[in-house]
């Protein structure tokens, strides 16, 4: 049987300068949240998604643009009327970020201890593995600043694998998210500590056809035309992509 067609949502396809765009993130499958950056919520529940309905949500790094947004994802969690409950709603992400949310938090008990029953945060590190239901998560160091660490990961869902890259410049670790996926989502932030366009067509090159590749974190204002190369597409927000 042919494996099942996972659904994308683009909930934001702009880089920390937005340029008109909101900042990058998406929803794989209505239920597994790449990135929390400000805008999360209102485009989760526009998509008539709500905490409850997250298995898992995996923070790239601590930058603004990537999880600012988990204040208020966290009172939905625990206060709105998509509340978790006695659900769980784990959230992932490389070392140091949960000592980032507090620092955004403050006190504020919306943010429990680490390991919080219901939102439990798991820091992870380069080459580990984790297992949330039927989803696996690898977890990839990527090289992008160098005072903190920041993960990609490879979401292996029904057959599929779906590989982003967070913020990073193009090194390794960016082949080894890549290997095998079926889709790619590439960051083009513009330079370093970040690819650029060059790096995005280099990418595309070296990986095979079987790998799609999706760019997001990008300023559209500066984006070349991509029709012509195939296997490559420019995110678009509030898209849905099919992988
Ligand atoms: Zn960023
Ligand atoms: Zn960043």
């Amino acid at each position: 049987m042919p494996d099942r067609t996972l659904q994308l949502d683009c909930l934001g396809s702009g880089n920390a300068f937005s340029n008109g765009q909101y900042w990058s993130s998406y929803l794989l499958e209505g239920r597994v949240l790449l990135d929390c950056p400000p805008q999360t919520l209102v485009h989760l529940r526009k998509l008539d998604v709500g905490a409850r309905d997250l298995d898992l949500v995996l923070l790239s790094h601590q930058h603004s643009d990537h999880m600012l947004g988990i204040d208020l994802l966290l009172l939905e969690a625990a206060m709105g009327e998509t509340r978790v409950g006695d659900g769980t709603l784990p959230i992932i992400g490389p070392p140091g970020i949960y000592d980032r949310a507090r620092a955004i938090l403050g006190e504020a008990p919306r943010l429990g201890d680490r390991d919080d029953p219901h939102v439990p945060w798991s820091e992870q590190t380069d080459g580990t593995s984790v297992q949330v239901g039927d989803i696996t998560v690898e977890c990839v160091e990527v090289d992008h600043f160098p005072d903190f660490t920041a993960l990609g990961y490879r979401v292996h869902i029904d057959g599929k694998t779906v590989a982003y890259t967070g913020d990073t410049r193009l090194c390794d670790a960016v082949y080894t998210l890549a290997e095998g996926a079926d889709l790619l989502i590439a960051e083009c932030g513009g330079g370093p500590p970040h690819m650029n366009w060059d790096d995005i067509f280099t990418l595309r090159e070296a990986l095979p056809a079987t790998t799609e590749m999706l760019v997001t974190h990008y300023d559209r204002r500066r984006a070349p035309d991509v029709s012509g190369t195939a296997g490559l597409t420019l995110a678009e927000d509030f898209a849905r992509y099919e992988v």
